[in-house]
């Protein structure tokens, strides 16, 4: 499209260039052509000569120009301009060629300017020769033009072929960026969605990773499953053989249970006869008991005037060698024979004495009343016997009572029974009452009474009541009680011996599954030296305090051999001691004398004298016996 111009120019240039071979005539038309600033108007002009005026109208249009050069030229002719032209032309030595003369111009001379004026013909002829040339040159001009007409028309369609295309192609290009702005979109989305991807990637990868870590805890699970399976089923199996066993195993439960109940009863009712005939033996042996004992000598051994048979372990020789004043006759001798229920010598041991006494403590919680005292004088080993020392061996009877007890009462725990035990522990001195366990102050040391109960208990007023369950507890009492005595009494004035302390633990059981209660009590009763003081040194308190340890002691006596003798009258409001004592004393009680016996040889008389008291009691006892046995 663009070359199209180009090469008309070069045409036009061409003709121009050709035009120029005639002179100055065509100088006009070609600066016309050359300042011509519209490539396309060429074009143009060859359309405006295509399209509207005919070919006859062209030609007759040359003619017309070919006829005003023609006067023109004869007017140059005339006038010499063209010889000045064609003289400058060569006077330049240009290169212009030289018209091609005509056959008939040659022969008239060889050339135009060789012409002589009057020369017309000639001139005509060299015109018409020159206008046949340009005729000539018109013809190949025109047909160049008609060529270069069906050029423009062949361009001109290619033009508009070229121009569809072109708006095709626009169109193309347009839709083509469409596409591309769509493809804009859709790779904007492309990314969005390759980033989208590439996280959903990554989290798929994590989750592969999660993947096989779950498979392998599958794997793992799933094996261990197997293993639990297999488990299970033996499990099962088992557990039927297991049910199996149960329902076997109830089932001998069951009888079991109505064995156990059974062998309850039998153990309950073997319980029973058991203290019955356990309380048989002991009313067979006696209700009322004498034990003697003799405490060793100081340096161990035993004085000669204290004889116990080896044989025997129920009898005492007492003997007496008075020596002759004279001299002229043989000593005398004179033994005293006693016999008790038992004799122990100097070497038994605490354990062997408390041994029979147990027997009694049993008594006390099968429901019995018991009483234990201690009888003899100052020295003789009451309090020893009574409470003992601290150290296991040694250990008197009321702390081994207290054991007995509490653990006697742990067994029977399992038949049923519950027991409460409640201690007390209080001094008689000169017919009056003393806490031991009192811990107030002592200037307001309550004073105390006894008192009868409707249902004959007897109880003291403002007393220390302790609730006890264990052996320390009790121990812990009995140190109370000898420091409460120790700081009642002075170094003239060793009151411990010239009074009574009376430990009391009342039992209360109960077996409520058989409705079945007991209650009792234990008293260890510790008495005053039963020394007798000669009536020259019993003056003032003493002479007091001796008529009271006498007149209690004796009333003791006398109340039990009342009892023995199962008098109607028992005194026993005649002595502090006997009064508080009496529900323990008496009926179903079982009570026990120690005759403490000092063996040093100064002590004979005392020892005579509680061997006499001693033996007093115990013949009493004999006489109930044997009246039992009736
Ligand atoms: P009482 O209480 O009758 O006054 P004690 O019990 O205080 O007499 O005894 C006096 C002393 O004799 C104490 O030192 C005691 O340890 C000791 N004694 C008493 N009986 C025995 C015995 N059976 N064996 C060893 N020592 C004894
Ligand atoms: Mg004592």
């Amino acid at each position: 499209m663009s070359r199209l111009p180009v090469s008309s120019s070069k045409r036009v240039l061409t003709s121009s260039s050709s035009s120029s071979e005639n002179g100055q005539d065509f100088a006009p038309a070609q600066k016309k052509l050359r300042k011509d600033p519209e490539p396309v108007r060429p074009r143009a002009a060859a359309t405006i000569i295509g399209s509207k005026r005919p070919a006859v109208a062209a030609s007759r249009a040359l003619v017309l120009i070919l006829s005003c050069f023609l006067h023109a030229l004869s007017f140059v002719v005339s006038s010499g301009v063209l010889k000045q032209s064609i003289a400058s032309t060569a006077a330049k030595g240009g290169n212009i060629k030289q018209p091609v003369a005509p056959a008939g111009a040659k022969a008239g001379g060889g050339g135009a300017n060789k012409r002589h004026a009057w020369d017309l013909k000639g001139k005509v002829s060299d015109m018409e020769g020159k206008i046949r040339n340009y005729q000539t040159k018109y013809k190949s001009i025109n047909q160049e033009n008609e060529e270069l007409k069906g050029t423009m028309i062949q361009s001109q369609t290619r033009v508009n072929q070229m121009e569809k295309e072109l708006e095709m192609q626009r169109s193309q290009i347009s839709e083509y960026e469409d596409e591309l702005h769509a493809l804009a979109g859709v790779r904007n989305e492309l990314e969005k969605v390759s980033s989208e991807k590439n996280t959903l990637q990554k989290e798929l990868s994590n989750l592969e990773g999660k993947y096989k870590v779950m498979e392998t805890l599958r794997d793992s699970q799933e094996t261990e499953l197997q293993t639990l399976k297999m488990k299970l089923s033996v499990q099962e199996s088992t557990l039927a053989r297991l049910q199996g066993t149960l329902r076997d195993t109830e089932e001998e439960v069951r009888s079991l249970k109505e064995t156990v109940s059974q062998q309850k009863d039998d153990l309950h009712a073997g319980e029973m006869e058991r203290r019955r005939l356990h309380n048989t033996i002991q009313e067979l042996k006696g209700n009322i008991r004498v034990f003697c004992r003799v405490r060793p000598l100081v340096d161990g051994g035993l004085s000669k005037h204290i004889q116990l048979p080896a044989s025997d372990d129920k009898t005492i020789t007492l003997a007496k060698t008075e020596e002759s004043h004279t001299g002229k006759t043989a000593d005398t001798h004179k033994n005293y024979n006693f016999s008790f229920d038992r004799v122990f010598g100097p070497t038994a041991s605490q354990q062997e004495v408390f041994e029979e006494i147990s027997l009694l403590v049993q008594s006390a919680l099968d429901g019995y009343n018991v009483c234990c005292f201690a009888y003899g004088q100052t020295g003789s080993g009451k309090t020893y016997t009574m409470e003992g020392d601290e150290f296991d061996r040694t250990r008197g009877v009321i702390p081994r009572a207290v054991t007995q007890i509490f653990r006697a009462a742990e067994k029977l725990g399992a038949q049923g029974w519950e027991f409460n035990f409640t201690a007390s522990f209080v001094e008689i001195y000169n017919e009056t009452l003393r806490d031991l366990l009192y811990t107030g102050k002592a200037s307001k040391r309550p004073e105390h009474e006894i008192r009868k109960l409707s249902n004959s208990e007897v109880t003291i007023s403002n007393l220390t009541y302790e609730k006890v369950s264990n052996e320390d507890q009790v121990l812990g009492l009995i140190a109370l009680a000898n420091q409460n005595r120790s700081t009642a009494q002075t170094a003239q004035n060793d009151r411990s011996s010239r009074s009574h302390s009376v430990f009391q633990l009342d039992i209360e059981g109960v077996n409520a599954g058989r409705d079945v209660k007991c209650k009792s009590t234990l008293c260890l009763v510790d008495l005053a030296g039963s020394e007798r003081m000669l009536k020259s040194q019993s003056q003032g308190e003493r002479f007091k305090e001796m008529t009271a340890i006498n007149g209690s002691l004796s009333n003791l006596g006398i109340v039990i051999s009342a009892l023995a003798n199962k008098e109607s009258y028992v005194p026993y409001r005649n002595s502090k001691l006997t009064y508080l004592l009496q529900g323990c004393l008496g009926g179903n009680s079982k009570t026990l004398m120690f005759v403490n016996i000092a063996p040093e040889p100064d002590s004979f008389g005392e020892t005579l004298n509680s061997l006499r008291f001693a033996s007093k009691v115990n013949d009493c006892v004999i006489g109930t016996a044997s009246a039992n046995r009736k």
